[in-house]
């Protein structure tokens, strides 16, 4: 008798003890987000680390359920093959969810590609990472605009590592006037200063040393901060580039415009140094408020 109740009630036990709602299709999702009042929303493509699970510690601080998704979104890569080897670990990232009272996980197929409205980004994005990665912030806007209409969250925090990405993120939010407050979360770093980011498992141990290099380059940007000079910025391309890296821009730019510029001037924003430098082909992007 004992043995044929445990039996019955053991799908109900493991529901009550994994609190996460992985949801797939869209129609589960509707029925279960009806069900909430407002949310903050985490978008990811998943192969989680410290630096995604920042984002939660920050969402926390709103007292509001937390749903977040893991898709890696065809249309913001240039590169197939960079697409094809994109690290997954969905299994690792379920249970790091599970360990930070995440609610919902929205993990959706291809069909989210469907019906959907095409955005193209402004002329910002056309800058730095743009500037070698045409048509990705296209791409970016395209899938959080579909995201964020899925979700209908109040809050959507965003990582400041992907400076550029979060400033158009908010920008077209308030653009298209919607009800959602976009949240910069501040960069989280390895011990050798190396911002965490999914792409560094594809890198070797080697590799992972030498990629500090991006973070001590901002150092040194920010600590030339009262003497900024065309000759500075170069000095720091010509050394990552005898490090070994492929250097797509080594900036400093305001926080606002993004337009490059060494001195404050008294303008609005700040003064970011932001780097984006490949080892092998692997791509990765820093930047440091100054
Ligand atoms: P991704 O999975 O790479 O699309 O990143 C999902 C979110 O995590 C984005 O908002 C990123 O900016 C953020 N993120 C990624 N790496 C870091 C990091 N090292 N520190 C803070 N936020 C991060």
């Amino acid at each position: 008798m004992l043995m044929r109740l445990s039996q019955e009630y053991f799908p109900l036990l493991i529901i009550l003890f994994i609190k996460l709602k992985i949801i797939k299709t869209l129609e589960d999702f509707h029925k279960t987000r009806s069900a909430y009042g407002q949310i903050s929303f985490i978008p990811t493509m998943g192969n989680l680390h410290n630096g995604h699970l920042s984002l939660f510690n920050t969402a926390k601080k709103l007292n509001k359920p937390i749903f977040s998704s893991i898709y890696i979104n065809p249309l913001q890569f240039n590169n197939k093959n960079d697409f094809t080897k994109y690290p997954k670990s969905l299994d690792e990232d379920i249970q790091l969810l599970e360990s930070q009272d995440c609610e919902c996980l929205f993990f959706p197929d291809e069909s989210i590609l469907e019906n959907l409205e095409i955005i193209k980004a402004p002329s910002k994005a056309d800058l730095l990472c743009g500037s070698h990665r045409p048509g990705h912030f296209d791409g970016v806007l395209t899938i959080v605009n579909k995201l964020f209409s899925i979700m209908q969250p109040s809050d959507a925090v965003f990582g400041l590592k992907d400076y550029q990405q979060y400033l158009l993120i908010k920008e077209f939010s308030q653009s298209r006037k919607l009800p959602i407050n976009i949240i910069g979360s501040k960069t989280i770093r390895e011990n050798n200063g190396l911002a965490m980011s999914s792409r560094n498992t594809l890198l070797s141990s080697d590799e992972l040393q030498n990629a500090s290099e991006i973070y001590k380059s901002l150092l040194f940007i920010k600590n030339n901060a009262n003497n900024l000079s065309k000759d500075i910025i170069d000095e720091v391309r010509k050394s990552l580039y005898k490090k070994g890296f492929e250097v797509d821009y080594v900036s400093v730019i305001n926080s606002i415009t993004l337009q490059e510029s060494l001195n404050h001037n008294n303008e609005e924003g700040y003064l970011v140094a932001a780097i984006a430098a490949n080892i092998g082909s692997v791509r990765l992007i820093d930047n440091l408020f100054i």
